[in-house]
């Protein structure tokens, strides 16, 4: 069997929701006995593919074209399919991200193959893949295998184990596949990047913050607990839905799903879409004046009390702590 793990990259760094899916990928190809065949697309990112060999990938396979820079539906649909075809794949892993979700269900079309998104878990059932995912905002989870000879699965970020890298090399293989205009009619005419920020999907610690916080000028608060910490800021979607915070810090169902050491809630109610996207942190700690929110039902540690007096206490304590005052 060969196991094609398509592996996002950003500005020349392999997103850690990439090494995600190469682990994942190997830990089945041992159980099966299948080849793990990496692709990685971009511009000038050829250096990239020597650190996928040691998280498990035993073939690394480079689109390096100045053509794509920037992530381009079409394209990348094409490339991937083409990749697929030429190595005669049969399963295809890659990360439920924005990237993911945009291009599974195109590269199912293409490549007639069925497609389970948002897998949480995966394990082989005599060569078969079993995969978990949740259904209904989270609330419920699902196995299911698929029937076609090419099958795709997209793993949920922050979810899966990369591990620690090991010395192991792959092969590497540059690709040159046929592209043509038709291939870039969707395009990325820009990209706007927030300098300097921490993206929750990244971070090992996220400080978020609700409605309960009233404003978004008392975000502020938020943010320095975050800047003590080091962490990134995350949000409700409540508010960002009011122009409080940009939709990139959102967690939930509808935004990012995470998995950091750490999680802390601020005025955060705890609704199932919320916890649809955070569940999964190490360590969550709540603060709610309301000591029937949900969110306390998963908080290893809860705070009772008003964020507006607690917050500036424990950020001022941090700072003693980490001799940041
Ligand atoms: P609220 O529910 O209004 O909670 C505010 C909390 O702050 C309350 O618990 C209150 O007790 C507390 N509070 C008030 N004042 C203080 C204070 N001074 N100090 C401390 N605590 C205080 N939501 C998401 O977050 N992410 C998603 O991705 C998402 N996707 C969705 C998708 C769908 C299809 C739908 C229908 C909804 C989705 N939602 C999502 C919305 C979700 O249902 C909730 O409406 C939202 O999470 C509520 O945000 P909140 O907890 O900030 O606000």
């Amino acid at each position: 069997m060969k196991y094609i793990a398509f592996v996002e990259q950003r500005s020349g760094q392999i997103k850690k929701n990439g090494f995600e899916v190469v682990r994942a990928s190997s830990n089945l190809a041992k159980e099966t006995n299948s080849e793990v065949i990496a692709v990685i697309i971009g511009k000038n990112i050829s250096s990239l593919a020597s650190e996928l060999g040691g998280f498990g990938a035993n073939k690394v396979i480079v689109i390096d074209d100045a053509r794509l820079e920037n992530y381009s539906t079409t394209a990348f649909a094409s490339i991937i399919n083409q990749v697929v075809k030429k190595e005669n794949g049969n399963i295809l892993f890659l990360s439920a991200t924005a990237m993911g979700r945009d291009l599974a269900p195109r590269l199912s079309v293409k490549l007639n193959a069925g497609l389970a998104v948002d897998c949480t878990s995966l394990k082989n059932e005599n060569g078969k893949i079993i995969a978990t995912r949740p259904v209904y905002a989270g609330k419920g989870l699902i196995e299911v295998s698929l029937t076609t000879s090419v099958q795709i699965f997209s793993l949920r970020p922050n979810v899966f184990n990369a591990g620690d890298s090991s010395n192991e090399q792959a092969t590497i293989e540059n690709f040159t596949p046929e592209l043509n205009d038709e291939d870039f009619k969707v395009q990325v005419v820009a990209v706007e990047t927030s300098s300097g920020k921490k993206d929750v999907a990244e971070s090992s610690i996220i400080v978020s913050g609700g409605r309960g916080l009233r404003e978004s000028g008392n975000f502020g608060l938020v943010e320095k607990l975050a800047e003590v910490l080091g962490a990134a800021v995350g949000a409700s979607r409540a508010v960002v839905d009011a122009g409080w915070r940009p939709h990139e810090e959102q967690v939930g169902q509808t935004g990012k799903t995470v998995s950091p050491t750490l999680y802390i809630a601020v005025g955060i109610s705890g609704a199932v879409q919320h916890l649809a996207g955070m569940s999964s942190s190490k360590c969550i700690v709540a603060i709610n004046k309301d000591k029937e929110a949900p969110i306390f039902s998963i908080a290893n540690y809860g705070i009772t009390g008003d964020a507006f007096e607690i917050l500036p206490a424990l950020t001022s304590q941090l700072k003693i702590f980490f001799g940041k005052s």
